[in-house]
């Protein structure tokens, strides 16, 4: 099978050749978990999700290594860190109960979304200095100060870009513009510019901190990539992944950083990115009020209509959240799945086609074609198939309510119909009570909007 992926590094589609195809390694840049993920941030989850189911069909489950990272520490959860605090811990395991609720969010949220779980999952905190023999943050930089690479200025330490003549080379930027688009701050300490930090000094009082050879202190956002990634990967690896946003700065000073540790020419062969998300035809922006959590949209719509609606747009290009395409996308998977129902279909195999147009750098719109022959004139097993390897039928839903006696799937059903009515009414305190009382015999419902845009709702035995 011919696998066909964009690299941003050569910007063409190119053939994807493993480095070793019984060890396929994938790095994708993760979110910073200070609050609810927006719908933004699950871009690149649902798209490298993709990626990975597709790797895996290709190379076999055991043959592919995916690790998502999750920032743990920064500027945004210290501040919410520190307004909590009470003193009872110190302030470094504070960040850590805060990430560790809002991690718990974000796993729900996605595994509405049909996401799989990534071979690894690591946490930046956990990599800083780890007091073992495993590659950390604190080790990386000691060796770049070693090298040449870093040099230590009033307890920070800083990347110096002027080491490293190939600097530069994802983003294709000139200078200049560089030192604008990465708003680089001009501190005393900086030898030039554009060095940017890789560890900075902690206030003991205020801000969560770990000992280092140059004081108690934090690592800058892009060390934390390059120390996990080359702990779990070594030197080099096959895809690096991310938003568009990140390939300057974030990606570019990854790259310095990996490459001057290992003294390799490339730190991965494949450099993905996805394109932005916009929302209803504006960038979303927390002070606009045009911003959209991933748990917000669920409670209108069930995680695979959501799923498609991500998917339905070619991961490269911009995409325009809005409800008119999550209302196709809602009619869409209706048709698939009633012509799952009307022909009785069982699990078959996936579809060739549908596999090869995945092969072409994930070419979705091709995709959508071939199910949609499918389920009008094809294999209604193979479309069975075919959505679930995609994330976009979850038969348990099914099967889970043939499991119920008759006599409760009524009283179900009815409860359903009383809450669909008391919200038409707006009697969200009946809703409420209604919902409670589903949620009190293990029934997670799910409200959505049929073609016509009336009120659905669905629901499934809470698993
Ligand atoms: P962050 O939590 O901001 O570090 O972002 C986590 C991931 O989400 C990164 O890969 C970002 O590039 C991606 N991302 C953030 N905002 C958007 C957006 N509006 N559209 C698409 N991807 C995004
Ligand atoms: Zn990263």
């Amino acid at each position: 099978m011919k696998l066909k992926l964009y690299n941003t590094l050569t910007r063409t589609k190119e053939q994807f050749t493993p480095l070793d195809d019984k060890n396929i390694r994938m790095y994708v840049c993760g979110p910073t978990v200070y609050d609810h993920a927006h719908i933004g941030n699950a871009r690149p989850v649902i798209v490298f999700d993709m990626l990975f189911r597709l790797l895996r069909h290709i190379y076999g489950e055991s043959h592919v290594t995916y690790a998502r990272n999750i920032t743990d520490v920064d500027d945004k959860i210290n501040k919410r860190a520190f307004e909590r605090w009470t003193k009872k811990q110190p302030l470094v395991q504070e960040i850590r109960s805060l990430t560790d609720s809002t991690l718990k969010q974000f796993h729900a949220d996605i595994d509405a979304l049909g996401v799989l779980r990534p071979t690894h999952e690591p946490r930046a905190t956990d990599y800083i200095a780890r007091g073992d023999t495993t590659l950390d943050m604190v080790k990386l930089i000691m060796r770049l100060v070693e090298k040449g690479n870093a040099y230590e200025a009033e307890g920070h330490v800083l990347f110096s870009v002027a080491s490293m003549p190939e600097y530069g080379g994802l983003s294709r930027r000139p200078k200049d513009d560089m030192i604008a688009g990465a708003r680089v701050e001009v501190a005393p300490y900086k030898r030039d510019p554009m060095d940017f930090v890789l560890w900075k000094p902690s206030n003991l009082e205020t801000e969560p901190g770990w000992d280092s050879p140059w004081g108690y202190g934090r690592p800058g956002w892009h060390i934390e990539c390059s120390a996990m990634s080359g702990a779990l990967f070594g030197d080099v690896f096959d895809i690096h992944g991310g938003g568009l946003d990140l390939i300057f700065p974030h990606h570019e000073n990854e790259i310095a950083q990996s490459c001057c540790y290992w003294d390799v020419p490339k730190m991965a062969n494949i450099w993905m990115h996805n394109g932005f998300l916009q929302v209803e035809g504006e960038k979303m922006s927390k002070s606009t009020g045009n911003f959209v959590t991933i748990n917000e949209v669920l409670k209108d719509w069930s995680g695979d209509v959501i799923r498609l609606n991500m998917l339905k747009t070619h991961y490269r290009q911009p995409i325009d959240w809005t409800v008119k395409g999550l209302e196709e996308c809602d009619s869409m998977l209706r048709n698939w799945h009633q012509a799952i129902e009307n022909h009785d279909a069982k699990e078959g195999e996936i579809n060739t086609a549908i596999i090869s147009s995945l092969s072409d750098d994930l070419n979705m719109a091709q995709v959508f074609a071939e199910l949609h022959a499918l389920a009008k004139t094809g294999n209604k097993n193979q479309l069975i198939t075919s959505l679930k390897f995609l994330g976009l039928y979850k038969p348990e839903i099914y099967s889970e309510k043939e499991t119920l006696m008759p006599e409760q799937n009524q009283k179900i059903e009815i409860l359903i119909a009383d809450r669909i009515a008391a919200r038409a009414s707006k009697n969200f305190a009946e809703s409420d009570r209604l919902r409670d009382q589903l949620i009190a015999l293990g029934i997670e419902i799910q409200d959505g909007k049929d073609a016509t845009g009336a009120p659905t709702t669905t629901w499934k035995v809470k698993g």
